[in-house]
């Protein structure tokens, strides 16, 4: 299993670990099996959209924070039940299939790494199986 560490710049942003995730299953040496992404946190989330049209990421973070206004009212005194629910809403792992070692993604398919409370150092693992 690979340990990668993020750094984040924003309170919000998506990052596009797509081609670190790829160069990791290359260097596995695996035909066919799986690719895990996993993120230990919990106001960061992994997620598989579209990564064409920088719009789309935009749209999913203007949405995300009307269905969870950062200013809204939360018992939580940490102040950032919204990263926590936003994170939840995505989820904190993806699974992708792996043939001739690569991964299996649509042509539109990246995956990123989703920070809702940032800036912080953050982690994630890869695990190929
Ligand atoms: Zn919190």
């Amino acid at each position: 299993m690979e340990k990668l560490i993020i750094k984040t710049q924003k309170r919000i942003q998506f990052i596009d670990i797509t081609e670190q995730v790829r160069n990791i299953v290359k260097d596995s040496k695996i035909k066919d099996g799986m690719c895990f992404v996993f993120v230990p946190h919990t106001t960061a989330a992994i997620t598989i959209n579209e990564n064409a049209d920088p719009d789309v990421r935009d749209d999913i973070i203007t949405h995300l924070g009307k269905i969870v206004p950062s200013d809204g009212y939360y018992k939580h005194s940490e102040n950032n039940s919204d990263a926590h629910i936003k994170a939840s809403l995505l989820g904190f792992s993806v699974a992708i299939p792996i043939e001739d070692n690569n991964l299996v993604l649509g042509t539109w398919q990246g995956i990123y790494f989703a920070e809702f409370d940032g800036p912080r150092q953050r982690q994630f693992f890869v695990q190929i199986k």
